[in-house]
């Protein structure tokens, strides 16, 4: 079999990490072709005198030639440096590129990963917030394109595993009757929600099962992730919000079920640890080992499942109304939702407010059926100046 050309968009993050390692168990049949981050360099360098990728990118120009120098000094020239947003989507959609993991966090990672999508790639997806953004116009690129669209968020990839057909598509032809979409609640599941104006960045960021980056621990501190996941598999199974029940789990062994018109209900279950979805993705339609280790279940002893408390985590009510709105809402809650978070991770908005700064949104931005990657891109941008006014106008009552 030809050895396969991999681009990770987001190499030095929670994600990319995880498949740099999945990758490195496979050296006979995948070669990095690029790695990518923002500004990291000094991270970015290390993985590429690693892997000695043909290309890194950064999208910050100074940082780009801070790992040219660094690269330099090390006397490592097998790796060409780029810089700048155009780069990252060059090295998705470059001819000889395989697959891309689409791992940047947030709406950053839309314009690569549709470059990806557009020139027909097998696109590993972690990078929700691209899904959920763009949602139609996303799908209809991957239709017109070809790509293989994978998913690599764990509840999706799980899903993905329990449909019989190995199609992501047309869930009533396949006996589908609904999907359960499981979340361990996060950090804060047990604690009353009179507590939660006290909690930290750092204890949002504490999860119990997952180790993520710092704005998806935050978004499982909220639920929103689990909201964003809501319109994600809405997007990648074509069904509606009404066809998914969303399930707490805290123990997050089953990573989500699927359940047939005759009563079955199929779970993929696991170590949570995301290089199994990784290596699902990377492998299919065949398997190969991920290094997560055997799951001891008599140990585990026992799985538990509760319903969703969306009085105290109003994010998953708010995904959940943007989902059934439709148009550019989502993108617009998800827009919301990047402000809000930054400003809790900065210590500027306490942790009730980034679901009060989202709501507030909502209920100011316009919704529309977007004709246009520009109109997502306005849908967002109108949000963010939104959530900025709704967070400036807090402080202001301060
Ligand atoms: P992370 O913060 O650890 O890493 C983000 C990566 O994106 C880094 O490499 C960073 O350099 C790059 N990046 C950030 N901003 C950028 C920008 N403006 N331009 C270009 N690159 C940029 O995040 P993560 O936890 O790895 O999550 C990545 C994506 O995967 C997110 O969309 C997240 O929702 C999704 N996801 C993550 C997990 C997980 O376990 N970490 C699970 C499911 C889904
Ligand atoms: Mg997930």
């Amino acid at each position: 079999m030809a050895r396969e050309q991999v681009t990770i968009l987001g190499s030095t993050g929670s994600i990319g990490v995880s498949t740099l390692d999945v990758l490195a168990r496979q050296p006979d049949r995948f070669d990095v072709y690029a790695l990518t981050a923002n500004t990291g360099a000094d991270d970015l360098a290390s993985q590429v005198m690693a892997v000695n990728p043909r290309f890194a990118v950064l999208r910050d120009a100074d940082a780009a030639t801070r790992l040219q120098n660094k690269l330099d000094e090390a006397g490592h020239t097998g790796t060409e440096v780029l810089a700048g947003e155009d780069n990252l989507c060059r090295v998705a959609s470059d001819e000889v590129v395989d697959v891309v993991m689409a791992a940047i966090v947030g709406a950053a990672g839309l314009e690569p990963t549709l470059a990806a999508v557009n020139a027909g790639k097998k696109v590993l997806l972690a990078n929700k917030e691209a899904l959920v953004m763009a949602g139609r116009l996303f799908m209809e690129a991957v239709e017109r394109s070809s790509a293989v669209l994978l998913p690599i968020d764990s509840e999706h990839n799980a899903i993905f595993q329990c449909l019989a057909d190995g199609s992501l598509r047309d869930l009533p032809a396949q006996g589908v009757s609904k999907i359960l979409l499981t979340g361990s609640g996060g950090p804060f599941r047990e604690v009353p929600a009179e507590q939660l104006a006290e909690v930290t960045p750092d204890q949002a960021c504490a999860h119990p099962n997952w180790s993520m980056g710092r704005k998806i621990s935050v978004d499982s501190a909220t639920m929103m992730n689990k909201g964003l996941e809501l319109i994600e598999a809405c997007w990648l199974f074509d069904t509606d919000a009404d066809n998914i029940t969303v399930v707490v789990h805290p123990q997050s062994i089953i990573h989500s079920m699927v359940e047939y018109i005759d009563g079955s209900v199929l779970a993929q279950l696991g170590n949570p640890d995301m290089r199994t979805p990784i290596a699902h993705a990377l492998a299919w339609p065949e398997r190969m080992p991920s290094g997560v280790g055997s799951l001891d279940i008599i140990s585990q002893g026992r799985l538990d499942f509760q319903a969703p408390d969306e009085v105290k985590f109003p994010c998953l009510r708010l995904a959940r109304e943007a989902a059934i709105r439709g148009g550019t809402a989502a993108a617009s809650l998800n827009a919301a939702n990047e402000v809000a978070v930054a400003a809790f991770l900065a210590g500027e908005l306490p942790f009730p407010g980034i679901a009060q700064v989202i709501e507030s949104v909502m209920q100011i931005v316009d919704v529309v059926e977007p004709d246009s990657l520009a109109d997502v891109k306005f849908a967002d941008r109108q949000a963010r100046e939104a959530a900025e006014t709704v967070l400036a106008a807090r402080v202001e009552v301060r």
